[in-house]
């Protein structure tokens, strides 16, 4: 690795954003299903150290603005690294990838969007060794705990969408770890500012029952992260005291709130929408989002197409949510988070959600209180809040019917 690369690279270059004017070709995103980044920890013999294979076409056979798959796979290899430090370098990846002049990395895992511009392509970033080179690059300089790396970049559509489902298991066998444990269980949670370069208030508290809200940082995960780098992005929280266990207010996090952002808001309801909600930043995978019209709330994800039930695109309502601020009726968070006890508990949880989009709700079937499933509406029986009130007044969702009691 010689360290001479044709951009430049920094963390200056973080909060770029690549408009779709400036676009040369972008990775993933909404125009693209088959699409993923994973880090992997192997045995030393299984890593070739700073390899970079290409599977599929390169930058310089593609077209000038168009979407392309690809499977992002780094392998690594070191004595001290653990098995639990695999999602916390795996994130590091919207760091480094942000680092690179005229590259943009968003969101994560089987959600990755990555943007290159016109200006990185003319000045030599035209191919994906070239990021490969960068990558290996801030990955050893930052982290030494890596002794070898190696970069797979699959840009093959059939090979992507075939490596895609052992990706998505591993996603599930790390998001399975944090199931069961409980905040009462733990003194302290844990507190990620990698998304403050696009977002500068905005903090995740990650706690066992609030995964953070790109869905790739549990939990476990932030404790291995804060082991890995204790003076990286990823910080421990004393959760001190609790001062209302509904809403889940502890002193320890509304004090790092206070500090990391910079007094903009100094109070958090870690399972509250309204007045203190947990701020947003941009790689959320969803938004949880009230309804007035029915008193009641409504999920969106990142991949629903078109208008939702109150006339708004997931992007819309995104800009509003987003940005690191305090925004009442809105949060941001991953779908993992549809799974935790504590779901929106302040505001009655899942008996208080009335519409989702009909391919979530069947994904979280099993995680839906008893007798609820059916009366939730989904795109096919509620496009506006006019039909959405008459669908619930005809199948009786609870809350409609007066029948859920709030916590107090
Ligand atoms: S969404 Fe939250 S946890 Fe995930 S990288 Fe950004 S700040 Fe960290």
């Amino acid at each position: 690795m010689d360290g001479v690369f044709p951009v430049d690279i920094g963390p200056q270059y973080e909060g770029e954003v690549i408009r779709k004017a400036d676009l040369y070709v972008e990775f993933g995103g909404p125009n693209v299903t088959s699409k993923f980044e994973l880090l992997t920890i192997k045995s030393p013999d299984q890593v070739e150290n700073e390899k970079i294979e290409i599977i599929g076409p390169d930058i310089q056979e593609m077209k000038e603005g168009n979407s392309y798959p690809l499977a992002l796979m780094i392998n690594v290899a070191g004595e001290r690294l653990e098995k639990d430090m695999e999602p916390v370098m795996e994130r590091r990846m919207h760091l480094y990838g942000n680092y690179i002049e005229g590259f943009y990395h968003m969101n994560q895992r089987d959600d990755v969007w990555m943007r290159l511009n016109k200006e990185a392509f003319g000045k030599g970033l035209n191919s994906l060794k070239e990021i490969g080179k960068i990558l290996m690059f801030l990955y050893t300089s930052e982290l030494d705990v890596i002794e070898k790396i190696a970069i797979t970049f699959v840009t093959d559509e059939k090979k992507v969408e075939e490596l895609l489902p052992s990706a998505r298991e591993v996603y599930k066998a790390r998001d399975m770890r944090a199931r069961g444990l409980k905040e009462e269980d733990v003194e302290e949670f844990y507190s990620c500012a990698l998304c403050q370069s696009f977002a500068p208030t905005h903090i995740c508290i990650v706690t066992p029952e609030r995964i953070a809200n790109c869905g790739a940082i549990s939990w476990f995960d932030g404790k291995a992260a804060y082991k890995l780098d204790p003076e990286g992005p990823v910080q421990r929280i004393e959760k001190g005291e609790c001062l209302d266990p509904v809403r889940a207010e502890y002193t320890g996090c509304n004090q790092i709130a206070a500090e990391k952002s910079m007094g903009t808001y100094t109070r958090v309801y870690l399972h509250s929408a309204f007045s203190y909600p947990h701020t947003s930043c941009g790689c959320f995978q969803a938004i949880c989002f009230y309804i007035p019209e029915a008193d009641a709330f409504g999920i969106i994800n990142r991949d629903f197409p078109g208008d939702c039930v109150i006339g708004t695109s997931f992007s819309t309502m995104a800009g509003e949510a987003s940005g690191g601020h305090q925004v009442e009726g809105y949060l941001g968070l991953a779908l993992e988070y549809l799974r935790s006890p504590k779901f929106l508990q302040a505001e009655g949880g899942w008996k208080r959600i009335v519409w989702m989009p009909g391919v979530i709700k069947e994904m979280y079937r099993e995680v839906c209180p008893e007798g609820l499933f059916d009366k939730i509406a989904t795109e096919d029986d509620a496009k506006n809040t006019d039909e959405l009130v008459e669908f619930l007044n005809r199948v009786g969702h609870p809350w409609t019917r007066g029948e859920v009691d709030l916590p107090v």
